[in-house]
């Protein structure tokens, strides 16, 4: 499926086979997730893709070895820049991204740096590892970066928190989720899953949280978390793009609240993820559909009508099943 232009439909077309330049590794993808950055890549809210491009950044694929990897968002860096020599290769100046500068997973066939290919836990079948790749590991850096927050909030009750919902009540946290105002559904799932109080966007939890992070790319809920934020709270942004954060009160942030944001992921973040989720265990719940209604799911994703995790099924593994 082809981004030939941003804000138009993804096309289906035979592409031949990519060539793997040096230091890449041909792969067959068996399963990509859904992440709300292939939206923003799709809708232009991120400056000059690769075009035309193949979206998606949570790749489970197969090597010409047999062996399964997992190709997520960072897919190349230079490793001679400041930051990589500082250990913070996601925030690269040369960096490469998968789905985005590099073609991804919304195909057939694809190709990667293997350094940059992670080795993914047998435990999961392909469909229930996708959604690890983004979800999970760039999920999993926004709730290091909570610190050890003892009431976390959680904005956005989607694909990621879904599944670091899980990560935070294993730490032994507390889990408060928000919601789009009036979706009870969502907020029953989030109970399931451990939070012990779920409500709208707009409502106050029943105690201060000590830390936010917000998955939703609504710029007002900066301010809202703000407001129910302890002292010393934090509030994590931990989409790639938000709609602009409208201005506050200076006392929202006094008392030593702050705001960050998270970029990207360095690959000690993926393989630390990805050694904890199967010891948890992080259950990911998924609705899979076939590559060709690529459109369709990210249709399905904009409206906010997915439980869990949307999963592209390209081609099937030797066994399935309905849950992990
Ligand atoms: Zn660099
Ligand atoms: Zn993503």
């Amino acid at each position: 499926m082809v981004l030939d232009q941003p804000r138009t439909p993804l096309v289906e077309r035979e592409l031949p086979e990519p060539e793997p330049g040096p230091g890449q590794v041909l792969l067959r993808v068996r399963a990509c997730a859904v992440c709300r950055t292939d939206l923003h890549v799709v809708d232009a809210e991120l400056p000059d893709p690769k075009l035309p491009l193949v979206i998606g950044h949570q790749i489970v694929a197969e090597a010409p070895d047999g062996r399964r990897l997992g190709v997520p968002w960072l897919g190349w860096t230079d490793g001679s820049c400041r930051y990589c020599l500082s250990g913070r290769e996601n925030l690269c100046d040369g960096a490469r991204f998968t789905g985005y500068t590099l073609d991804g997973g919304y195909a057939e066939w694809t190709v990667a740096d293997e350094r940059f290919c992670l080795e993914l836990p047998d435990e999961y079948e392909d469909v229930h590892a996708a959604p690890l790749l983004c979800a999970g590991l760039i999920g999993y850096r926004a709730l290091r970066l909570a610190g050890d927050a003892e009431r976390l909030g959680l904005y956005g009750f989607g694909s990621s928190a879904h599944l670091i919902a899980q990560v935070a009540r294993w730490q032994g946290r507390r889990v408060f989720a928000f919601t789009r105002p009036g979706d009870l559904e969502t907020q029953a799932f989030a109970r399931e899953l451990g939070a012990e109080w779920a409500g709208g966007s707009d409502e106050r939890p029943p105690q201060e949280l000590d830390a936010a992070i917000l998955f939703a790319p609504a710029g007002e809920l900066v301010p809202a978390a703000l407001r129910v934020l302890a002292k010393g709270g934090v509030v994590v942004c931990a989409g790639i793009h938000m709609s602009d954060i409208p201005s506050f009160p200076y006392e929202l942030l006094w008392e030593e609240r702050s705001v960050r944001s998270v970029a990207n992921l360095t690959r000690e973040d993926g393989r630390e993820f990805l050694e904890l989720a199967p010891r948890v265990p992080v259950r990911t719940e998924v609705d899979v559909v076939p590559l060709a209604q690529a459109n369709e799911a990210l249709e399905r994703l904009r409206r906010g009508e997915v439980r869990g995790s949307l999963v592209l099924q390209v081609a099937s593994s030797a066994s399935r099943s309905e849950a992990t």
